[in-house]
């Protein structure tokens, strides 16, 4: 008997040429060992987590419905925490939202049901990276699309619409990852007055909605276009940033066609989100007052943090890096000299025991080999200051300076 183990290669699908190990994973993970300061991960402060009251909820829950939370439950998700949703969306009802296993699955089942082999998929330059992994199996096509610092640039996207159908774009406009842009009102307008010109469905990830700094949130594209008569808007967003990524509860909300469909692929993907976890998250958000409260202290951390990482690049970095002060969310995004290679400036990164994350495989048309994210959501004041400090040596040396 042929062992498999030694010749698995030929059995994996043709789609799976697509599904690659990273070699900046490879580099990173060197960089969990004591000693190394990352700014890599762009992990949710975890001294923020609700712990107790996550256990008090729980308990709660267990008690009084402990039957329905361990049961089987529908895919469209907790009824009461579909309602709490659709209240927030404007002209959402329930029958618009679908519960996700975080906003992962989320790009993963509207890739599912939306990408052919070949289809046209418009995304930022550069994009979130997880949302290229999780369409890639299904085979798009990319158009990048270039940003400035408003947000995508309207004569480029208008001319890639018009150039060939696109079967939707992919947009970040609430502090993206990972560049942090947060997109303007007037562009946020003339992008949803685009896409119903050349009748092209926005996918709008807002992942970090709630992570302002100062001032009002902007609408989202979703509102916009419910404005202008909606149906042209999916809408995804998460917990994860504001209580725990592992609770793994987000939603989608859109047109009713597509939810339908979303419910019946994600049948086949895990019958349905963990019920205790959604029935926990309702708990939680249920609590206005407290999940305000939650809000402004994950706002003022990384707002506080944010500030650190600031003042240490102005302190660290060469002149000729550029960066985009962030207003909100959880990432600074540089822009490096433009013979600069990031990825061997995270090799010399790591040997000074720091570490980030190289930009360009965050640009699906492969450009942007002179940036690079950090994140400080996670950082203490020292940390921050002694790796950005460690960073700068590295540079340096790069540099030749
Ligand atoms: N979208 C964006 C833009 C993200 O940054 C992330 C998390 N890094 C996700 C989606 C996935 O989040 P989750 O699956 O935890 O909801």
């Amino acid at each position: 008997m042929e062992n498999l183990e030694a010749n698995f290669e030929p059995r994996f699908a043709a789609r799976t040429k697509r599904i690659q190990a990273s070699t900046i994973r490879e580099i990173l993970k060197l960089t969990s060992q004591p000693g190394y300061i990352s700014f890599a991960g762009g992990l949710p402060a975890a001294d923020l987590f609700p712990i107790e009251r996550i256990g008090e909820a729980t308990q709660r829950i267990l008690r009084e419905q402990g039957v329905q939370a361990l049961q089987y439950s529908t895919t469209e998700g907790h009824l009461p925490l579909r309602e709490w949703i659709a209240s927030r969306v404007p002209g959402a009802t329930p029958e618009n939202v679908q519960i996700v296993s975080g906003s992962q699955q989320g790009l993963d089942l509207i890739g599912k049901v939306l990408i052919d082999p070949g289809s046209r998929v418009l995304v930022e330059a550069p994009t979130y990276l997880g949302a290229l992994s999780a369409f890639n199996p299904y085979e798009p096509e990319y158009v990048s699309v270039p940003m400035d610092d408003e947000g995508l640039e309207l004569e480029a996207l208008e001319a890639a619409l018009q150039a060939r159908p696109v079967k939707f774009m992919y947009v970040l406009p609430t502090f993206q990852n990972p560049s942090g842009r947060l997109m303007g009102l007037e562009r946020r307008r003339a992008i949803v007055e685009l896409a119903r010109k050349y009748r092209t469905p926005i996918l709008e990830d807002d992942a970090y909605a709630e992570l302002y700094f100062d001032g009002k949130p902007l609408p989202t594209l979703y509102a916009l276009d419910h404005a202008l008569g909606g149906g042209n808007v999916i809408y995804l967003s998460t917990t994860s940033k504001t209580l725990a990524p592992g609770l793994r509860v987000a939603w989608v909300v859109g047109p009713r066609p597509l939810i339908q469909k979303i419910t019946f692929a994600k049948q086949g993907a895990d019958l349905h989100t963990p019920t205790l976890n959604q029935m926990l998250v309702y708990e939680l958000v249920r609590d206005g007052a407290w999940y305000g409260e939650q809000i402004d202290k994950i706002r003022q951390t990384y707002q506080t943090r944010c500030h650190w990482m600031l003042q240490a690049l102005q302190k660290y970095m060469p002149e000729d890096m550029g960066w985009i002060v962030p207003k909100g969310g959880m990432f600074f995004w540089l822009t490096a000299p433009a013979g600069l290679d990031s990825l061997e400036l995270l090799k010399k990164a790591v040997e000074e025991k720091t570490a980030f994350v190289p930009g360009q495989p965050f640009f699906a048309d492969g450009s942007g080999k002179n940036t690079l994210r950090l994140s400080y959501s996670s950082a203490s004041h020292e940390q921050i200051e002694d790796g950005l400090q460690r960073l700068g040596r590295a540079i340096h040396r790069m540099l030749g300076r």
